[in-house]
């Protein structure tokens, strides 16, 4: 079985496009999506829509939530915050009803999918260190579990009560019948790590590995789009680098 992954696509319409063609290239069995959908980008519901039509299983995000008002935004930074306005706006009924539906775990085989965390997921914390890894891949009931939330992608690899880190643009990496993993897929509309590449995942379970991959794509228009919607500056500029 072949999974691609997707996660936090905020509304960024081209970056999604690209990403999906590479993943057809890889012919998946199924595609997943992390969540955050919505959100930053001036495409929020036809993210959706290719996002419904596309993916097999889908999680919640919180700015999923937020836009439909499931969730506190008083947490979010000004610009979220803006967005999150901005996107309320532009949904509709339809729309606004696939959000409010998603579920925000999700497992399948040996694998969990989620947005933040594998525990109380709807506290949206992050995961962005050792410690915080080792919490919950000490209480892991499967073998594999998938976040986004971040934008960075990583992985954290347990083994015996020790962390080991692999981190990068992009990585692959073999899966070992012992061990656990948390692995963070980054972002496919918003990357934050440095790298302006959207950022997708391969799990090949027949092969045992997990592959991260970046995938350059349109971001002047992205951009263009944002500036266009009266959305916050900053959106626009942040995805020319990555951050
Ligand atoms: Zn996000």
């Amino acid at each position: 079985m072949r999974y691609a992954l997707i996660s936090d696509v905020h509304g960024n319409l081209e970056a999604l496009q690209v990403v999906l063609h590479h993943i057809d290239m890889e012919r998946p069995d199924r595609l997943v999506c992390l969540g955050d959908l919505v959100g930053y980008g001036a495409d929020p519901e036809k993210c959706i829509d290719i996002v419904r039509e596309r993916t097999e299983l889908v999680v919640a995000g919180n700015h999923d939530w937020a836009a439909i008002g499931k969730t506190d935004i008083s947490y979010f930074n000004p610009y979220a915050q803006a967005a999150v306005l901005w996107t309320q706006k532009r949904l509709g009924n339809f729309h606004r009803r696939y959000l409010e539906k998603l579920p925000l775990i999700l497992q399948e085989e040996e694998l969990l999918f989620v947005h933040s965390t594998p525990e109380r997921p709807e506290e949206w914390n992050y995961v962005f260190s050792r410690v915080q890894a080792a919490y919950y891949l000490a209480r892991l009931s499967h073998r594999l579990c998938f976040i986004g939330h971040s934008h960075i992608p990583v992985a954290f690899v347990f083994r015996g009560g020790e962390i080991a880190l692999v981190t990068g643009p992009s990585f692959r990496i073999s899966i070992e019948p012992d061990l656990r993993y948390l692995i963070n897929i980054g972002s496919v509309g918003q990357p934050r790590d440095g790298d302006n590449r959207a950022s997708y995942a391969v799990v090949d379970l027949a092969e045992q590995v997990v592959e991260v991959k970046r995938v350059p794509y349109d971001i002047p228009t992205a951009q263009r789009k944002i500036l266009k919607a009266g959305l916050p500056e900053v959106l626009a500029e942040r995805l020319a680098y990555g951050q």
